[in-house]
């Protein structure tokens, strides 16, 4: 019986990005995906001669974030990534820039002056309830606005609410509008990583990576420590978040720009620096759709396709969390009712291949 360490479930980028780190801390991989090619949406095909993304276009956080750490400690090579620029809404007349901080804001002249100083005084309350801890994730973008805005002003955060969730205002909520357009962030620095899990190459910090990625809400645990750490008294000035960060990055937002960038030769481009840094110690196996978890006196003991099993005392899925039900039998109700309530957003991108260059 051939056991390894761990088994990913899902060969799309963050399978294998999981594969890549636990390989590199000396982990026997196995990956199964289902599909006949791995990269799921991260991925690039030729169509008339132009080369198209199937799903992520602008990557964020490329400065400090999930992928900036795992860039540079696990790829053998980094990408070159193009600035992505800025984004502009079509108006009747002309492409108008997206504001992505205050002075943008109060120059938007395309809306009512009244409007914009509404808008920004309420950008600025919701950082400052944020930063303090409030909760936005239940409160809509639209009830968090005064009712007395015009037409356009509403049309605008529309548009800005189904440009960053794919859903309306209503829909949207506050907490999202804020981490999508990077005021806040929602991840934590790499010094702030390695105090809570340790420095790196200790065999204790592979083992908390380990804890860290089994626990159930990653968020929690690590602000958890991160309180813990508070509490304890260590030393920790540099790695607690400054609580005026958020708000004076949507003053400036100067890094904003170069935050963003579009993987130059196409997102495969992505999938391919992390194929090539992927050791030998990690086995891909594609047209393997996982059917259900195997378990024994309820721990895990591997998984089973439609006509093999395969061992490990560890197993990652990282499909579509919605459907999570269908392999693990045995989750709690309440979590299946939790995911039962994932509603899945459609997204169309629209490539135009052009013939010269724009000006
Ligand atoms: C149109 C569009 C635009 C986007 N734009 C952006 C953007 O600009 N910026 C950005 O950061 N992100 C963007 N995204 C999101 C980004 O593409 C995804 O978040 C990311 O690619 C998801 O990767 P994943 O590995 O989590 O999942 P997926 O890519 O969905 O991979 C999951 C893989 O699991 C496999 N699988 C599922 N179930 C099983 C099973 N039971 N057994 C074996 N294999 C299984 C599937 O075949 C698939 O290959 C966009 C997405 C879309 C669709």
């Amino acid at each position: 019986m051939n056991k390894y360490d761990v088994i990913v479930v899902c060969a799309g980028i963050s399978g294998l990005l999981a594969a890549l780190t636990l390989s590199k801390h000396g982990k026997k991989v196995l990956v199964l995906e289902r599909s006949e090619y791995v990269g799921g949406n991260c991925n690039s095909y030729v169509v008339d001669g132009f080369q198209v993304d199937t799903g992520a276009h602008a990557l964020t956080h490329l400065l400090v974030g999930p992928l900036k750490m795992l860039m540079d400690n696990y790829f053998d090579y980094v990408p070159v990534f193009e600035n992505y620029g800025h984004y502009y809404i079509r108006t009747k007349d002309r492409l108008q820039k997206v504001p992505s901080h205050l002075k943008d804001f109060v120059t938007y002249n395309i809306l009512p002056k009244k409007d914009r100083l509404v808008l920004s005084q309420g950008i600025t309350k919701a950082l400052t309830l944020s930063t303090f801890g409030v909760d936005l994730s239940k409160q809509s973008v639209y009830d968090s606005l005064p009712h007395n805005l015009s037409k356009d002003t509403y049309d605008f955060v529309n548009a800005i609410s189904f440009f960053l969730s794919g859903k309306s205002m209503k829909d949207t909520s506050v907490h999202r509008m804020l981490t999508g357009s990077s005021f806040i962030r929602d991840s934590v620095t790499q010094e702030q990583f390695e105090t809570i899990v340790g420095p790196r190459n200790t065999p204790q910090y592979t083992e908390s990576i380990l804890q860290s990625i089994l626990h159930s809400n990653i968020r929690t645990s690590l602000g958890l420590k991160l309180s813990g750490i508070l509490e304890a008294s260590i030393p920790i000035k540099s790695t607690v978040p400054n609580p005026l960060a958020s708000i004076s990055r949507f003053v400036i937002n100067s890094n904003n720009a170069q935050a963003q960038g579009y993987p130059r030769k196409g997102l495969k481009a992505v999938l391919n620096a992390v194929l090539y840094s992927l050791p030998e110690t990690v086995e891909t196996q594609t047209h393997c759709e996982v059917k259900r978890n195997l378990t024994n006196e309820g721990k895990v003991t591997g998984v089973e396709t439609e006509d093999q099993a395969y061992y490990s005392d560890i197993v990652i899925y990282t499909g579509f969390a919605k459907n999570l039900p269908d392999i693990v039998e045995d989750l709690p109700v309440s979590y299946v009712n939790d995911l039962a309530g994932i509603v899945q957003t459609k997204s169309l991108t629209i490539w135009l291949g052009l013939d010269r260059k724009m000006d």
